[in-house]
């Protein structure tokens, strides 16, 4: 054998994991399609907040797990989920030895672990020199160190076996062969690929907005499919709100969203009228969206306070120093509803009744009646009374699929019996059993590719006696 484990994918997952392998004697390659150095993943592109489930990564595991469940509706496994809630410091600790360097970037627990340099909270990409960048050159160089090995230019076609063990990774094109007892699956998920996000979370996938690299593609579902591996969660999607005008404007995204906007307001279909549940949160709606047969028909309404208050006060906010509207960005503004309603094509009569149902149950503090009901714990309704009011064309941001491949707390990958598939490791956003639910609960893509590509690279390594 070449060596003793072969990983497809260097993100942060994969990363994490080679790295391990390599501190525990392992002989290790990560295949990774990208061709340049600062080759472009989902982990380079992170806005580089550090948590589980918005909670701090050194809070009391019991907490962190409660955090998790309440927010993916308990559908997710919890062998799965204790883990990472268990696991949260120890992977922090981990990392802050491999040379990542956080800061605190605000008052809310989610914004205590953040990769420094943080990226500015202006709009647009943002990743060159910023945490989440330093961090993945930080472990390059120190996989580079440890003998590990990083082929940049070869992607993975297919997990090759002998006698019904894994015995390595064909890759694509003839880019060779990699022979090891032990293939971990790093490769980021499967929202690159149209055909599979059609068949599992939208039917009209080209109608969603690729907020992310776009280099997770599948292949790893499709590499284990082949060797029987069980999917679990597939139908739900880490994503945001973000202006419909990202589609032609690449200072749209991946920030500034749109989330707190629409949570405070609300957020209509092209007909005019809710679909969902605003109080859940952004990820929610950016899942509820994607469900709809018009997808690019939604709006976002609120009026000048909303605006002014709630659109400043977030991460990346779209408000401050009018940076959406400086960016290119649309802000309708009208006196009255009607025009407004004319201003986005949606019918003025449904826009009205929409926002008079929504103002009532703001002032009775009472939203059960509304159609579709909403969330009040979580997120504050505003009114929609003071103008100009104010409304802005949005689409749905994908950023990571949820869902994936099963694994065990050793990352093993499983089968449709239950049992492991010796030798098959997966990691990082391709995996799933953690997020998801009725919900759409995201637990914090950076945090699971790390406890993931640890537990993966140190069963591996357990097995081969070191
Ligand atoms: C804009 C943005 C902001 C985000 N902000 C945050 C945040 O603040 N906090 C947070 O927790 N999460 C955040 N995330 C999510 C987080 O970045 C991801 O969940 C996480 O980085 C996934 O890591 P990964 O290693 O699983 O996948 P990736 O980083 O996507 O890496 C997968 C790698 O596999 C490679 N690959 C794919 N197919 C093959 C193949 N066949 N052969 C070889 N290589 C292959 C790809 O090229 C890629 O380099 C954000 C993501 C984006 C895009």
């Amino acid at each position: 054998m070449d060596y003793d484990l072969v990983v497809v994918g260097g993100g942060l997952a994969g990363l994490s994991a080679a790295n391990r392998a390599a501190e525990l004697g392992l002989r290790t390659a990560v295949l990774e399609r990208g061709q340049d150095a600062l080759y472009p993943c989902n982990s380079r592109y992170a806005g580089g907040l550090v948590h589980l489930a918005f909670k701090d990564m050194t809070a009391a595991p019991d907490e962190i797990h409660a955090a998790i469940e309440r927010s993916t509706g308990g559908l997710t496994d919890p062998a799965l989920t204790h883990l990472l809630a268990d696991e949260g410091e120890r992977a922090l600790t981990w990392l802050r030895a491999q040379g990542g360097r956080f800061i605190k970037a605000g008052p809310y627990e989610w914004m205590r672990w953040v990769l420094a340099p943080p990226r500015p909270r202006t709009p647009g990409l943002e990743w060159k020199g910023r945490g989440p960048d330093m961090l993945l050159r930080a472990l390059t160089a120190n996989l580079e160190k440890r003998q590990g090995r990083l082929l940049r230019g070869v992607a993975a076609g297919e997990i090759l076996t002998e006698e019904g063990r894994v015995a390595g990774i064909a890759a694509q094109n003839d880019g060779g062969r990699f022979a090891a007892p032990a293939v971990l699956i790093a490769d980021g998920g499967f929202q690159g690929n149209a055909a599979l996000v059609a068949q599992h979370i939208a039917p009209t996938a080209d109608a969603l907005f690729q907020r992310g690299a776009g280099t997770g593609m599948g292949d790893g579902i499709r590499m284990a499919q082949a060797l029987g591996a069980k999917l679990t969660g597939m139908d739900r999607f880490y994503g945001h709100l973000l202006g419909r005008e990202a589609f032609g404007n690449e200072k749209l995204w991946p920030y500034p969203i749109l989330d707190h906007l629409a949570s405070a307001g609300v957020l209509v279909d092209a007909g005019g009228r809710r679909f969902c549940d605003e109080g859940i949160g952004g990820v929610y709606m950016a899942n509820e969206t994607a469900k709809l047969a018009d997808p690019r028909g939604i709006a976002v309404v609120f009026d000048e306070a909303t605006w002014t208050t709630t659109g400043a006060d977030n991460r990346f906010p779209p408000t401050p120093n009018d940076s959406f509207v400086r960016a290119g960005g649309t802000v309708h503004a009208a006196d009255t509803l009607d025009a407004l309603a004319a201003k986005i094509g949606v019918p003025a009569e449904a826009l009205a009744e929409t926002v008079a149902a929504h103002n009532d149950a703001v002032a009775r503090e009472c939203y059960g009646a509304l159609t579709p009901s909403r969330t009040d714990t979580r997120k504050t309704a505003k009114p929609i009374a003071t103008a100009p009011f104010r409304a802005i064309q949005a689409c749905a941001g994908i950023t990571y699929t949820m869902g994936g491949i099963a694994i065990d707390t050793h990352a093993r990958v499983l089968a449709g019996s239950g049992d492991p598939i010796p030798g098959l490791y997966a990691a990082g956003s391709c995996t799933g059993g953690a997020e998801g639910g009725p919900r759409a609960g995201y637990i914090g893509g950076l945090s699971k590719a790390v406890i993931t590509g640890l537990r993966a690279a140190e069963h591996v390594a357990a097995v081969r006696g070191r």
